[in-house]
């Protein structure tokens, strides 16, 4: 069905818009809903390239609780999803992530323990001692200590995303491969979208979904979003020690961080501050030589012997005003909803946020409150931070 006018339109396909048309059409059966995403191969897509992490390790509330709603989820998702009797298999390894601090952070990492386990979750603060027994390629005079999630772990985000996608296309979304060029307002409602072909297809409510190019689109409409497109590059590597252990995904003091694909293959990675702002995919195996080996080696000193096996490179959606997700309604334009900037945590968030943005535009009431995240927050200069720790 393709009949140029909708309820709801997602710009862009990637797991947000597919997670969004997911949870419309399981509330309404009956509703129009078309997912447009420009390319349906998604080579650039942030979901695709990123490392498919969630975590209960965050330091505030909502942003625990989205990941509590999302892990619950995990637990039903590959039936959830199944089409024609076809599981969508994730491949949801729970190894864990350890979180270790310097002295500096120790008060912030501890303060986010504090409200984790008043939440209900399984986190626990481990001595260097008991890290370095457990995790022997740690160097323990390196770090002070650390938070580890047993809970926590790494899946395939792809696998995620074709889930979603094929599943709110079985409830009846309608999945068009086109790029919008522009959305199309009037008198301040959203009217529709507006595609390089210069079609034009109408819906009542347009979610901007497009992940790093958001800002852009939303340009079309005189809105400018405080998101930059950051590239975020990973390194593969393979050590010459062969561990014994299964290793958590490891953030360590300085941001850094490594995980464990398996044996003695890793992927590290970190958020630098010279890090391009663009479209930019290519890779830098030099940026892991010179910026980044050393500082592997003192935390990991068997590191010291690797090759680097490979290489990509994915963009953040960068919420440079604060570093947290914007959802909901732009107050100046109705049915402009927004599911942007979610920085380096997006993919673990699309559960709970997609079941939220469908409760909004259906005017039903929230299973989990996100309003803190509305884009309301902007104009009144009021930013969300997720306290002094690094949110990779
Ligand atoms: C290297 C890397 C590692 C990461 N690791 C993690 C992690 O471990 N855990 C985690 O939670 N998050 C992680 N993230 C962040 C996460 O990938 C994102 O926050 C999340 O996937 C965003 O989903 P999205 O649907 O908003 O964007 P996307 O998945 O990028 O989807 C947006 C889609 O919109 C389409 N689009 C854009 N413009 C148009 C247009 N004009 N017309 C039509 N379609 C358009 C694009 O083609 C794209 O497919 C990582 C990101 C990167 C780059």
């Amino acid at each position: 069905m393709n009949d140029k006018s909708y309820d709801v339109i997602m710009a862009g396909g990637g797991v947000m818009g597919c997670a969004t048309a997911f949870y419309l059409l399981r509330s309404d059966p009956t509703l129009k809903v078309a997912i447009i995403e420009m390319d349906s191969t998604y080579e650039k897509n942030s979901t695709v390239l990123s490392d498919g992490n969630t975590r209960l390790q965050f330091n505030l509330k909502e942003n625990i609780q989205i990941s509590q709603y999302g892990l619950d989820k995990l637990t039903t998702f590959s039936e959830e999803m199944a089409v024609d009797g076809i599981k969508a298999r994730i491949g949801f390894r729970q190894e864990g992530n350890l979180f270790l601090s310097d002295q500096d952070n120790i008060k912030n990492a501890q303060a986010g323990l504090a409200m984790q386990q008043s939440l209900g979750c399984n986190v626990e603060w481990l001595t260097p001692d008991e890290i370095s027994d457990r995790f022997p390629l740690y160097n323990k005079e390196s770090f002070a200590g650390g938070t580890f999630g047993p809970l926590d772990g790494t899946m395939d985000s792809h696998a995620v995303l074709m889930g979603f996608k094929n599943k709110a296309i079985d409830l009846g979304a309608t999945f068009i491969e086109a790029e919008i060029t522009e959305f199309t307002q009037s008198a301040g409602q959203i009217t529709g979208v507006k595609l390089s072909s210069g079609e034009i297809i109408k819906a009542k409510y347009v979610l901007n979904s497009a992940g790093a190019w958001a800002t852009r689109l939303a340009q079309t409409v005189g809105i400018e979003l405080p998101i930059d497109p950051i590239m975020r590059q990973v390194f593969i590597v393979e050590i010459a020690a062969q561990p014994e252990e299964i290793y958590p995904l490891t953030v360590f003091p300085s941001g850094l961080y490594l995980i464990q694909e398996h044996e003695n293959r890793f992927m590290i990675s970190k958020s630098m501050d010279d890090d391009l702002i663009g479209f930019d995919f290519s890779t830098n195996r030099e940026r892991f030589t010179e910026f980044l080996w050393e500082e592997l080696v003192g935390y990991a000193p068997a590191f010291d012997r690797l090759k680097i096996t490979g290489a990509w490179a994915g963009l953040y959606a960068v919420n440079t005003f604060d570093g947290n997700a914007i959802l909901g309604e732009w107050p100046t334009l109705k049915g402009f909803i927004l599911a942007n900037g979610f920085s380096g945590h997006g993919f673990q968030q699309c559960h709970a946020v997609g079941r939220y943005l469908a409760e909004l535009i259906l005017g039903n009431p929230h299973k989990l409150d996100l309003s803190i995240f509305s884009p309301q927050r902007i104009f009144g200069n009021k930013p969300v931070f997720e306290g002094h720790g690094k949110l990779v």
